[in-house]
């Protein structure tokens, strides 16, 4: 009779194990497929081809490129054309580029919303350089001589590459005007140039 009594039990058990695996299922289901649904609005936002999210946990993914998405309809700057967006645990962005042709931007998987959001800025603007030549301008050598890059970010002394992409983020950031001063008048207006003409 116990013997009865426990295989009743094990069974019910085992039930409930399966029931908890469907469920499970059709959550991972769903969720793999609003990821997707997702990478198509951020890859169509952000005017690029292709969208990977590596070794990140499908939720880590989702969270990310979904403050991606909110974070690109506040930008009223052309897009400048991009290959791939790839969000990966690394603990900063990077820009990589093939003769400004191939263009990949690489956005870490963090919870830090501010610094995602510079990160996207500063790629970009990497983006807008190379897809311009921006830097090989004769307005960029004029307007090169007098900008303080101190005044900028401490990153902005690196090279003038980074001081363009630090420039870019910088007149881009939603606090530009407000806790960030603004710049003078001929560095506003040649950026302005690549972000708005
Ligand atoms: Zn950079």
């Amino acid at each position: 009779m116990n013997n009865i009594i426990s295989l009743i039990r094990l069974s019910g058990k085992l039930v409930m194990a399966a029931l908890g695996m469907l469920l499970t299922i059709n959550v991972l289901a769903q969720e793999a497929q609003s990821l997707s649904s997702l990478e198509e609005e951020v890859k169509e936002s952000l005017n690029c081809s292709f969208i990977t999210t590596n070794d990140v946990p499908e939720m880590e993914a989702y969270k990310v490129l979904d403050f991606i998405l909110q974070d690109s309809k506040s930008f009223t700057f052309h897009h400048p054309y991009l290959r791939k967006i790839v969000i990966c645990n690394s603990n900063r962005g990077e820009y990589i580029t093939n003769n400004g042709y191939f263009t990949e931007i690489r956005l870490p998987n963090t919870p830090d919303l501010k610094f995602l959001d510079y990160c996207l800025r500063h790629e970009i603007g990497h983006a807008i350089d190379h897809s311009n030549d921006a830097r090989g301008s004769k307005e960029w050598k004029t307007v090169r001589k007098h900008i303080d890059t101190k005044s900028i970010s401490s990153y902005a002394g690196t090279n003038d590459e980074e001081l363009f992409a630090e420039l870019v983020a910088y007149r881009t950031s939603k606090e530009y005007g407000k806790s960030l001063p603004i710049l003078p008048d001929d560095i506003e207006k040649m950026i302005d140039r690549y972000l708005y003409n």
